[in-house]
């Protein structure tokens, strides 16, 4: 399946249901294009490695965001 590198951030870290994506780390997963469409990639690698992990629902797609982790910008440039 063809696949595209996109910038996402943690999905469900809603603490008092505030949702603060300010001061998280922006990092570029590999999706496909249903991911793509519902926003949210689950039980995925960010290309430095990272997993979303038990507590958070997945990866929220936010292409427009620029990427602040330094090792997925450096991977994304290939
Ligand atoms: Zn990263």
């Amino acid at each position: 399946m063809e696949s595209t590198l996109s910038p996402a951030i943690l999905s469900g870290r809603s603490v008092n249901g505030v949702r603060s994506e300010q001061g998280m780390v922006v990092h570029v997963v590999r999706c496909n294009a249903a991911e793509l469409k519902s926003g949210l990639v689950k039980h995925a690698y960010t290309l430095c490695g990272r997993t979303h992990g038990d507590k958070n629902d997945g990866w929220a797609l936010c292409s427009d965001a620029a990427v602040t982790c330094p090792k997925c910008r450096k991977k994304a440039e290939k």
